[in-house]
Parts: structure tokens; sequence; C-alpha cells
């Protein structure tokens, strides 16, 4: 069989080297200049590309699916494989999967020599712009190509990191072949806030508990502080479902705990305590050892709290403000990032309309879709790099 796939990605990869192993004769078509772009930037260059917490609850859909048909012990398994029959050394930190060589390149030399050795033609600079099928055959056509395929495999991606090439074609053409897309939007992407005190918080890191308002979802990790808003994996873990209230126009706010580490139930209290315990000359010296003091000041101007003042100088209203301030800060979310900065998209091609054992089309014979265009994204943390790799081998191995 010919075989075509629609993207040098991961899930492209994937597709391709899975299907070749089932001796078809195996086409990736790539814009760019080089295939895996992107797999480049994933892990902060480092590529975290698997974890050991396959828990159910770190993928997502707005199909009407069960989503245990795709994320199952049984398919986890396939993707571990992939990986270990690559030759990928795992370097394993808190459960999270990293080339041990913590290099995103040798995950991309692995991948494109496999499919070296599997006579799998890559054709680069190579923007397909139509396919068409007339009886049984596809017909493709890109900027420096036209030919006839067998099947068709589509990974061109979402929107998210456009600059790495997804752009959404797969998306016109799946609308072509009368599929339905479900809402897209940017999901593991930077939260954007107006409090006013951005530009006296930025450039600050700190530990904290985040939780969604909306659904009670709460996250652990480092928040960054930036001059648009916050930003940070756990600020990434939640991400999605405000970034689909945003585009509904539906508000949101998000809690922050500063100081996760207390564990009792009147702060108020502890500080009183720490004032008459330790020598110091204002409240952002009470505290600066467990906050940094830019994010004090900065809380401190958004609470209209004179910073100078010591613990005993605040007035009742003052001390109750600041201390939920710490512990309950209320932040309301005013947008996200766009696409340009979300590491992925949540929406895509409807999942209800493919067969799940193989993402082929059940409106077009011989038609799949795979990877990141799919209505099927993750959490922070190898998710979706295994969302890509696990719908590529069962595309491919099914073709
Ligand atoms: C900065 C960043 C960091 C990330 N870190 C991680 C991480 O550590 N772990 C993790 O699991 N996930 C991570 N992700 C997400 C993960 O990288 C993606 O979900 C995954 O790479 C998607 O793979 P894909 O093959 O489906 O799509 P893509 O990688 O987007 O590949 C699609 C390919 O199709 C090509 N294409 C598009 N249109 C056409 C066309 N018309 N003709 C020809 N070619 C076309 C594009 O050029 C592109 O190469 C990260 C993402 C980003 C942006």
């Amino acid at each position: 069989m010919k075989i075509a796939v629609i993207g040098g990605g991961v899930s492209g990869l994937a597709a391709a080297i899975s299907a070749a192993q089932n001796n078809n004769a195996v086409t990736i078509f790539e814009k760019n200049s080089k295939v895996l772009k992107k797999l480049l930037l994933t892990g902060n260059g480092k590529c975290n590309y698997f974890n050991e917490d396959q828990d159910i609850s770190h993928y997502h859909t707005t199909s009407n699916i069960a989503i245990n048909q795709i994320i199952n012990p049984n398919n986890i398994s396939k993707v571990k494989d992939f990986w270990d029959t690559l030759g990928v050394i795992p370097f394993i930190k808190n459960g999270y999967y990293y080339p041990y060589s913590e290099n995103a390149h040798s995950i991309k030399s692995l991948l494109v020599n496999k499919a070296s050795s599997l006579n799998i033609k890559i054709i680069t600079d190579s923007e397909v712009t139509s396919i068409t099928k007339e009886k049984d055959v596809f017909h493709i056509t890109a900027n420096n190509y036209n030919g006839d395929f067998d099947k068709v495999i589509i990974t061109t991606g979402s929107y998210a990191y456009p600059q790495t090439g997804s752009t959404g074609f797969g998306y016109d053409i799946a609308k072509n072949f009368k599929h339905t897309i479900m809402p897209v939007n940017p999901s593991l992407v930077q939260l954007v806030t107006n409090l006013g005190i951005e530009d006296k918080w930025s450039g600050v890191r700190c530990h904290g508990r985040v939780t969604d308002l909306t659904t009670g979802k709460t996250e652990f990790g480092e928040i960054q502080f930036t001059n648009y808003g916050i930003s940070g994996i756990c600020i990434f873990n939640i991400s999605r479902d405000i970034s689909i209230r945003v585009s509904l126009q539906q508000e949101s706010s998000i809690m922050l705990n500063l100081v996760p580490w207390y564990s009792g139930n009147n702060f108020s209290d502890y500080l009183e305590k720490r004032a008459q315990a330790i020598e110091s000359n204002s409240i952002i010296e009470l505290c600066e050892t467990f906050i940094n003091y830019k994010l004090l000041i900065a809380i401190c101007s958004y609470r209209h709290i004179d910073s100078h003042k010591r613990w005993p100088e605040l007035s009742n209203r003052e001390k109750v403000e600041f201390c939920q301030s710490l512990t309950n800060l209320e932040i309301p979310i005013v947008g996200t990032k766009d696409y340009n900065s979300a590491q992925v998209c949540s929406g895509g091609i409807n999942l209800a309309e493919l067969n799940l054992a193989t993402l082929e089309s059940k409106l077009v014979k011989n038609l799949y879709f795979c990877g990141e265009i799919l209505d099927l994204d993750g959490d922070c943390g190898g998710y979706n790099l295994t969302i890509a790799i696990l719908t590529g081998i069962l595309a491919g191995a099914s073709c």
C-alpha cells in the first residue's frame, strides 16, 4: 500500500514507522526544511516524553467518548515498547521520563534514523495544500509534489506554537471531508491578569498552591510572576478549563496559597508570634525568608497596606487582609496568552467520528487522524507526546 503521512512531527514519525513496519511504502510530507521542529522545544529542550503516572485524569477530551477507549494500560504499554524498541534510555525524575542525554536532539536522531532504516521517504519543504479522494484514491497536492496514495494519515498538529509549522491545516482538510471540529482553544498556556501590580511582581518565582475557583482543581508547584500575569507548570495545568471559559466570555478567578508549608489555621496568630520572636523592621522583613520581597511589596501595594509598617503597627483590617493575601490570594483572570505561547490546544477532530482502535475516519475510508489535531490533550508532564506517539502507532499499525 502507498501511504502518505501529512506532517513530520512526533505523531507523523510514529505513524510512518508503524506503517512501514507493515511493509507499506510510506511518504512523509513536511512543510519545514526539517522534521520534528516542535520536539526539539519539548521539556525545555530535554524532551519529557512519558510519565509513570498514567492516571486517566491527566488526559482530556470534549468529544462524547469514553477516554479509556484510547488511554488504557494496554495502549500505554505500546507507547513504552515503542520508546524501548527505539533505544531510548530513560532518566526518570519524580516519574517524569526524559532521555538520559537530557537532549531532545537525541530522540530526534533515533526517530529519523529509524525512519530511514525502514526506507520511509521524507519530503521536506513540502507544504500540502489539498487532499482529495476519487473512488479509492487520494490525490495529494503540495507546493513541490503531486501524487496518488491508497491511505492518508493526517498529523499536522493544532494551532499551538504555529512557529513550528502547526497552523491548523489539518482542521480544514477534516472539514472538507465532513468531520466536526470540536472548539479549539489554547491550553497549557500562561494566564493574563490585570491587578495593576504586574510590573512590581515581574520576575519573581515561588512555590505555591493554585486553585481554579470554578472547578476546584488544585495544583502545587513553581509559580512564575510576569509582567502580563502568571506562568509555570502548575499554572499551565489549570489553564485548560480557564482558557475554554475565557473563549465563552465567562469569568474566572484563581486562588494562590503562597505559604503552602503552613499547616495551621490561623496565619495571623503565626505572624503575631513570629513578630514577637524575631527582630524585623517591617512586615517585609518579617516575611521575606518565605516570600520574595518583590512579591510582598506588590501584594501590599494591591491591598493598600504600607509595606514599611511593622506587624504591630497594622490595623486589624490590614492584618486580616495581609494574611488573606498570603494564604488565599484571589486573582481574577482576564485572559490567556494566545496560540503563539500555548504548548497544546484543547478541542480538535471529534473523536466520536473516528474508530478509536485505529484512528481511521468513520466517514472516509482509509483516512486517519493522529496527534495533537485530535480532540485529545494532556497535562504537562509527557502526556501530550504520549498522545502523539500512541495515536500514531495505532493508526500506522492498522495500515
Ligand atoms: C514549547 C513546547 C514544549 C512542550 N513540551 C512538551 C513536553 O515536554 N512533553 C510533552 O509530552 N509534550 C510537550 N509539548 C507538546 C508536544 O510537543 C505536542 O503535543 C506534540 O509534539 C504534537 O505532535 P504532533 O506530531 O501531533 O504535531 P506537531 O509536532 O505540531 O507536528 C505537526 C507537523 O505538521 C507539519 N505541517 C503542518 N501543516 C502542514 C502541511 N500543510 N503540509 C506539510 N506539513 C505540515 C508541521 O510543520 C509540523 O512539523 C510541548 C509543546 C511546546 C510547544
